[in-house]
Order: C-alpha cells, then structure tokens, then sequence
C-alpha cells in the first residue's frame, strides 16, 4: 500500500500517486477526510473525483489518501489502526461497482 496521510502535492508525490493509480486498477483508495455523514470514502483508481491531474484542475495539492491494493490489505491496515473504520467506508456513488470506464 501507498500512504498520503499529509496530502498529496503537485511538486512532492503527485505523480507517485498517479503512477500508483494506474498500476492498480482494482485498488481501493480511501479519502482521508471526512465526507457524507462523517464517514470517509473509497474509491477506485478510476475514479474521476480522485484521478484528475492536479495541474488540469488547477490545484496543487489533494487531500490525504490511503492506497490499498486490495480488501485484505484494508484489514490487515484496520487491525494495526484501531481507529481506522474498515467496516464503515461510504462507497463512491461515482465510482464503486462500476465498471472501468477507461
Ligand atoms: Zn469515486
């Protein structure tokens, strides 16, 4: 797994991070901040919402992340971070369960 606890910026780990999504098209990336009703989110790699380069949205920098290569590397992370909610992530409306669209 790949961990962006402090963020992800354009000069320091976004293209790690990128490289990261696009060798993992099945992976599970959780947002770390809080979203719909204080939980946070997981994605897939593809997910528009977390995909986009920084520098195409005119940003420099995203929200923390935690790159999963897969349900089990969640729960070994959950055991070891007791205060991580492994059981209680919000699936992505745009992006879980949906096939990959690229
Ligand atoms: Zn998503």
């Amino acid at each position: 797994m790949l961990e962006f606890t402090h963020g992800i910026r354009s000069d320091e780990d976004e293209a790690e991070y990128q490289t990261w999504l696009r060798n993992h098209p099945h992976g599970i990336v959780v947002n770390l901040k809080a979203g719909y009703q204080n939980q946070l989110t997981k994605h897939r790699p593809h997910c528009p919402t977390i995909s986009r380069d920084l520098a195409s949205i005119g940003r420099e920098e995203r929200e923390g992340k935690l790159c999963f290569e897969n349900r089990n590397e969640v729960e070994r992370y959950a055991e070891e971070h007791t205060e991580f909610p492994a059981a209680n992530l919000n699936p992505c409306g745009r992006c879980w369960n949906k096939p990959l669209s690229r």
